[in-house]
């Protein structure tokens, strides 16, 4: 008897322990969970507070020189000097409420990597074309570098990847003094299951980081607390979204920087290869390159290997104009001409003339060009240049410009003399419900010459384009959020209408929301493009070319 009352009573304790660790553990859950909640609501408030602050000091900006501009507004260059500032707040407004908005998806788990067949040498040359001229601006060289590369088409999401490396190269750009160097490099290297790492690094020579500010260098709102940095512009909230965007995209970042001396960033991402595009390519030729430099004649060659083409090296503008003055004797013309950056005896632009005359009218002539080709574009065309391939040069641009080239050739004389664009006569379709924004859309289109004829919602748009005869309209401008009937809707409506011009109508979604997704409804519901609100003159301009040239 005794000896199992014991045995209950040690039973009973036994239960009591048990029952108390389970209890002090519950405990300690909760004193945790509710340490995490605060600690949650705290950098919660901090983030507005951080947020309210930043979103402050451009709305400051703004109402303080519109009123200024309005108290002046006899005063020309008083009114214009105060518009420049109020453009370049609400820039930097725009930016911080992109920025908000994608750390809010970061935050709630909903930031969608998408997965996409893109070319490596887009994403570099958009790059170039992004952040060169904000260094040239502040007098920095700008390198660009390509090292090894195994695959130039890959999978993954190209615009999350150059907002990643914008966002590096244009704090190199911001904090790195006039003068100083940018150095960029891209490369690539083999990974398991047969992903293809790719290698990107930034370096500078800017004002650097201690070491102690690299611990939170991707907190949000984080930055360096000097007058240097005050001066800049700049939320903390870019180098946060960049490690979540790496993060999600399994890759790597590493920040090495010293004080005053400059910084490193490096972004390593495995993606896997996508298929190439087959290019079409005369079966075999001759390819002149002209350029005198040893080092860039190799690099275009060695973009030709593969190809079935063969290079035959010039390396003065005379031997050029002898060769083909020959060829043409001897009815054995090459394929095209590749025209580098320099010849030690001639401009390359007269190159290009003479070799035009000699070769006539529909003859290839790339310029290969490291420079930003912009300035030069209507010279060299005029010089008889017939495509530009950028620099850093990759293989498959320069076939596909070949293949065009050889396939339709001369296309720059077709494209040059409509460039510019007049669109009299033209007539687009804007739909908005906000008369606010439709004032703006609707006098930026017309500032390009087009008519614009407008419908308030997307029911109003679909009466409107099925009342109109056959191509009536060669755009349609869509907001997606309107009252009646919402603009994925009238697209759909639209599409489906049993008229010719119901699938060919270009229609372009204008909306706020400019997330992956919603790119992806509009493309769903039919429509061929979308512009993120606020809408600036420069991309309407630029549909407008695409389209209407
Ligand atoms: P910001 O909008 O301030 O540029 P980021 O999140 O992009 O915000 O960067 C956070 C901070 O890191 C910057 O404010 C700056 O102090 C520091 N930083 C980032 N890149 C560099 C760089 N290349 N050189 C020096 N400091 C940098």
């Amino acid at each position: 008897m005794e000896h199992s009352g014991n045995g209950a009573a040690a039973k009973r304790a036994r239960v009591l322990a048990r029952r108390a660790a389970r209890l002090a553990q519950e405990n300690e859950a909760l004193r945790k969970a509710l340490a995490d909640a605060e600690e949650s609501n705290q950098a919660k408030s901090r983030f507005l507070s951080s947020m309210s602050h930043d979103i402050r000091t451009p709305m400051n900006a703004i109402m303080g020189m519109t009123a200024i501009a309005q108290s002046h507004i006899d005063e020309k260059s008083r009114v214009q000097d105060c518009l420049d500032k109020i453009r370049t707040a609400s820039v930097h407004l725009m930016s911080l409420v992109n920025d908000v908005l994608d750390m809010s998806r970061i935050d709630s788990g909903r930031m969608i990597i998408n997965e996409e067949r893109f070319s490596l040498a887009d994403l570099v040359h958009d790059l170039a074309v992004i952040v060169r001229p904000q260094a040239v601006q502040k007098k920095q060289q700008f390198h660009f570098e390509i090292g090894q590369i195994l695959e130039e088409c890959l999978v993954g999401d190209p615009l999350r990847l150059r907002q990643i490396l914008v966002n590096i190269i244009g704090n190199a750009v911001k904090y790195t003094q006039e003068g100083g160097s940018i150095r960029v490099r891209f490369s690539q290297r083999p990974g398991d299951n047969g992903l293809v790492w790719l290698d990107f690094s930034c370096e500078d020579n800017g004002i650097g980081m201690s070491e102690e500010f690299l611990k939170r260098i991707f907190i949000p709102f984080e930055r360096v607390h000097s007058t240097a940095v005050n001066k800049i512009e700049g939320t903390g909230l870019g180098m946060a979204i960049v490690k979540n965007l790496v993060d999600s995209m399994y890759g790597d970042i590493r920040v090495e920087s010293q004080e005053g001396r400059g910084s490193r960033f490096t972004v390593s991402l495995p993606l896997p290869p996508a298929a190439r595009e087959p290019v079409v390519l005369p079966k075999e030729g001759i390819v002149l390159v002209a350029e005198s430099r040893d080092d860039r004649a190799q690099l275009i060659e060695d973009c030709l290997g593969g190809s079935g083409l063969t290079p035959v090296r010039l390396e003065t503008g005379l031997e050029a104009v002898t060769y083909l003055t020959e060829a043409r004797y001897e009815e054995r013309m090459p394929c095209a001409m590749l025209l580098g950056q320099e010849l030690e005896d001639m401009p390359v632009l007269d190159v290009a003339a003479h070799v035009r005359q000699l070769a006539g009218r529909d003859f290839p002539i790339l310029l290969v060009s490291e420079e930003d080709w912009a300035p030069m574009e209507y010279r060299a065309t005029r010089a008889g240049v017939s495509a530009f391939v950028p620099c850093p040069l990759f293989g498959s641009r320069l076939l596909e410009t070949l293949s065009r080239l050889t396939c339709a050739p001369n296309e720059m004389d077709r494209g040059a003399g409509s460039r510019d664009g007049d669109y009299s006569g033209r007539r687009v379709l804007l739909v908005e419900d906000n008369e606010l924004n439709l004032e703006i859309a609707s006098e930026l289109l017309s500032m390009t010459g087009v008519e614009v004829v407008t419908a308030e919602n997307g029911q109003e748009a679909v009466e409107r384009f099925a009342a109109g005869p056959e191509n009536y309209y060669d755009i349609i401008f869509m907001d997606i959020q309107m009252p009646v009937m919402d603009g994925y809707e009238a697209a759909r409506r639209i599409r489906s209408l049993d008229r010719a011009d119901a699938g060919t109508v270009w229609i372009v979604a204008m909306t706020a929301n400019a997330f992956v997704e919603d790119m992806r409804l509009s493309r769903e519901a039919g429509m061929n493009e979308h512009v993120s609100k606020p809408v600036d003159l420069e991309r309407l301009e630029d549909i407008l070319r695409r389209r209407l040239n």
